[in-house]
């Protein structure tokens, strides 16, 4: 028998199809009756529109969210929210509008009601990551957690398949990554292995045809299940990596975690033997970090770090600062084997 702790973070959520037209439902259940409607400029018509829909319940719509939530961003959306007198936040669209959302909800402790349009997990977490003057940072507080998730299937439909896929690599990420956590307990496990299994499921599914419903209602609940994951324990070599890779060399957050995970799984595995086995149960009885690669690799993504815009010299400088700023791993961080995993990564070769 083992013992474990499990701290399970509050969360309404509504799940299903065309369930954004609870929305005015759940606004009310909060007492709000002035929403600022957030979004990405690429999906700034979807936020006029769901405005639209809730008249006078919505104060107004901004529609400047960014990736990795800078602060000036963060600002003007602020200033926004107090001209108009919200009282409650609707956030519509991947991490970086959640980030935006959990950003002002930390500052002014307005309620949130997020749904998410991508795989990223991160209405689910106490997490938030910032950017001020470039430098991003990470911090971890209940007052960031959203009040209400509606998932609503019909909003990832016009995902693109490249998104789609590598987001939903990102969400296995922290599924398996939650297998090895420290702090990782039954409960975890559970939804991880689910959540690896169904992602893997759906996304080959997708990628042929992006608008099917089945495939894309798996995905979303391997992305909820996933999102859980991350905000139930804490992460070690991939995240960190992926972090570190994204402040150095500016890479694309979902895309990078597709590139790593192969191989940052190949890293940890023989010191992780449990989550390989589940792993292995999720994916079928084979090499796991391989099948990862496979899995990706089929599904178009770009598995070489430099094709995302890593530089060829970047390995050696990415693995200092690895080694400077320790982190629990399963497996201590060796230098020698962390150079020829993130040559393979930078390269795109199976791990
Ligand atoms: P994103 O939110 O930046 O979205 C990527 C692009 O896809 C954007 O242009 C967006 O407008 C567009 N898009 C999103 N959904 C769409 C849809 N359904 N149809 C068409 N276009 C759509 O990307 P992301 O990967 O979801 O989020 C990345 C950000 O989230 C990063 O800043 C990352 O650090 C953060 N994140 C935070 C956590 C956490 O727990 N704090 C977890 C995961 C990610």
């Amino acid at each position: 028998m083992r013992s474990f702790q499990h701290t399970a973070n509050p969360a309404r959520v509504i799940f299903g199809a065309g369930t954004l037209s609870q929305l005015p439902d759940e606004i009310g259940r909060l007492g709000l009756s002035r929403v600022l409607v957030l979004a990405t400029p690429e999906q700034e018509a979807g936020a006029q529109s769901l405005a639209g829909k809730l008249g006078a319940r919505a104060a107004g719509v901004f529609s400047g969210a960014r990736m990795h939530t800078p602060e000036e961003t963060t600002e003007q959306a602020m200033a926004k929210a107090a001209e108009i007198r919200a009282d409650g936040l609707v956030a519509v669209g991947g991490g970086s509008t959640t980030g935006l959302a959990k950003a002002i909800a930390l500052r002014t402790n307005l309620p949130q009601i997020v749904a998410p349009t991508t795989y990223a997990g991160s209405e689910m977490t106490p997490i938030l990551g910032e950017t001020r003057a470039g430098k991003k940072t990470t911090l971890t507080s209940p007052k960031v957690l959203p009040e209400v998730v509606i998932y609503d299937v019909e909003l990832t439909l016009s995902l693109p398949v490249a998104i789609s896929v590598a987001s939903g690599m990102n969400a296995i990420a922290h599924a398996v990554e939650a297998l090895y956590a420290r702090e990782t307990n039954p409960i975890v496990s559970m939804m991880a292995e689910e959540a690896i299994a169904a992602m893997a499921r759906s996304l080959p599914t997708i990628a042929k045809d992006p608008k099917e419903m089945e495939a894309r209602g798996e995905a979303l609940y391997a992305a909820w299940l996933a999102g859980v994951c991350l905000g139930s324990v804490g992460m070690a070599l991939h995240h960190k990596l992926c972090h570190t890779l994204g402040g150095l060399f500016g890479l694309p957050h979902a895309e990078t975690h597709a590139a790593v995970l192969p191989h940052a799984l190949a890293y940890n595995a023989p010191a992780a033997p449990e989550a390989i086995a589940r792993i292995n149960r999720a994916l079928g009885p084979r090499n796991a970090p391989s099948a990862l690669f496979e899995l990706a690799k089929s599904l178009a993504a770009k598995m070489a770090l430099r094709d995302l815009g890593m530089p060829d010299d970047g390995v050696d400088r990415t693995v200092e600062l690895a080694l400077t700023n320790p982190y629990w791993n399963p497996r201590p961080l060796e230098r020698e084997p962390l150079r020829t995993m993130l040559q393979n990564a930078l390269e795109g070769r199976s791990p």
